[in-house]
């Protein structure tokens, strides 16, 4: 039996990397799932992927930094799949489109990074929980970040929006945890994504240090966690088997915050 069948998932940013990983993990385990970001090919392409290997998915292309998108796009996944019973807030903005120490940080910068960080997965959550408290069941799982647990140089808005989002998390895994609601954040070390591979041409330059190296020093392990590798974990906190699983923000790092 798929751990997921007929749920009903939304996955944010899930055009590419982690979110596509998840979007593809879900589906695999029979559970429906909208799929939305802001670039629209990149989603087309998801959803095919879903459809060719004979599961069911929806896009609805969406720019999260905008505080009237969440409600928005809730209510139609609604509309056209039933209510959500699964949210992962995976979309997110990294610290390496505009890396700077806070005394130069770009103001409007900080203002989206913590938009789509920490007030879209706010408001998202506030939009699925009527709909997981009228069935009693649901799940919230946030891709926060080590960043949640440690800083991030020249990251200032990224590591207070992940450090920010795994609060509210916990906050809201203590109101809704006796409801057949849990909430729980997956935090990541570097992946191997898009965004990640900005950060480590920025870190490359900065400490002059060849990618290939730099990338070997990361972690114990000594490579960046696959996407793939952390679809698993969403799965698994998604599931009924998860069910005791609360408030707990858990590290995919390759060993990173072990060593310190
Ligand atoms: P990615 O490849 O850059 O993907 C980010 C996704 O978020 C894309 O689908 C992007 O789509 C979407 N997104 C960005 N801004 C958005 C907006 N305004 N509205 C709607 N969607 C938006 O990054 P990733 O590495 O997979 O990151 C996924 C999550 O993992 C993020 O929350 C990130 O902070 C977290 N994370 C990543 C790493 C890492 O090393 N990669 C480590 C720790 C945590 P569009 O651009 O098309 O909108």
């Amino acid at each position: 039996m798929p751990q997921l069948a007929n749920r009903v998932a939304l996955v944010t940013g899930a055009g590419r990397g982690i979110g596509r990983a998840i979007a593809l993990a879900f589906a695999a385990e029979g559970a429906k799932v909208a799929l939305t970001a802001r670039s629209v090919g990149e989603l087309d392409k998801v959803l095919g992927e879903i459809r060719a290997a004979g599961g069911t998915a929806l896009a609805l292309p969406a720019d999260l930094s905008d505080r009237s998108v969440p409600s928005k796009v809730v209510g139609d996944v609604e509309r056209s799949l039933g209510s959500i019973e699964i949210l992962v807030n995976n979309a997110g903005v990294g610290s390496s489109s505009m890396p700077r120490p806070v005394i130069d940080f770009d103001d409007d910068f900080w203002d989206l990074s913590l938009a789509v960080n920490l007030t879209a997965p706010y408001l998202l959550s506030k939009a699925v929980l009527p709909g997981m408290l009228s069935r009693r069941w649901g799940r919230i799982i946030t891709i926060a970040s080590i960043n949640s647990k440690v800083g991030s140089l020249h990251g200032a808005a990224y590591a207070a929006s992940k450090h920010g989002v795994v609060g509210l998390m916990r906050s809201l895994a203590m109101e809704v945890a006796n409801q057949g609601i849990t909430v729980n954040s997956i935090c990541p070390g570097p992946v191997r994504t898009v965004m990640n591979e900005k950060r480590l041409e920025y870190d490359s330059q900065r400490r002059g240090i060849p990618i290939k190296d730099l990338e070997a020093s990361l972690n114990t392990i000594g490579r960046r966690v696959e996407p793939e590798e952390i679809a698993p974990l969403a799965v698994y906190l998604a599931s009924d088997a998860a069910a005791m699983v609360i408030g707990q923000a858990i590290n995919i790092d390759g060993g990173l915050l072990m060593t310190g």
